[in-house]
């Protein structure tokens, strides 16, 4: 699993995801904060199947549905955030501790982060428009997946 550096630590993570997920209210239960401790201490990008093959081993009577359904509705709430990579859809804890945008390799998942928000860039936004949030993400392929490609 690639790396996703950054100076949160993951008892900050699971208390914010903890609290997003009573503000929407939903009740704190044990299986919530298996899941809300496994997004924070990942070190990369979890699939359905792999938070699915986690619980299951705490909590034998979890269905995949159950899991899958979950982990939409924490995207939906902000706890989340989706991505479609080279073997499908992944999740990982939204990064909350501070501003940034990432680039991630979508063949091994490597993550990186730069501080620089383009938003700032931007010209002739309409000023009758109040902005919440923004994304922006840069997708490719690493060095090193780039020359594997090239060499196979
Ligand atoms: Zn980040
Ligand atoms: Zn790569
Ligand atoms: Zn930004």
């Amino acid at each position: 699993m690639a790396n996703h550096k950054h100076d949160h630590n993951a008892q900050e993570t699971i208390q914010e995801m903890l609290r997003a997920m009573s503000n929407h209210g939903w009740r704190i239960t044990d299986q919530r904060k298996s899941l809300a401790t496994l997004f924070a201490e990942a070190e990369g990008y979890l699939s359905p199947k792999d938070v699915y093959e986690h619980m299951r081993q705490r909590y034998p009577g979890v269905s995949f549905d159950t899991v899958y359904r979950n982990l939409r509705l924490l995207s939906e709430m902000g706890v989340l955030e989706q991505f479609h990579l080279s073997d499908g859809l992944k999740f990982r804890a939204r990064c909350l501790s501070h501003h940034h945008h990432h680039m991630i390799c979508i063949q091994c998942e490597k993550t990186v982060t730069f501080e620089f928000c383009p938003m700032k860039q931007v010209p002739n936004l309409p000023s009758d428009f109040q902005i919440l949030n923004h994304r922006f993400e840069i997708f490719g392929y690493c060095s090193e997946c780039a020359s594997q490609a090239a060499h196979p």
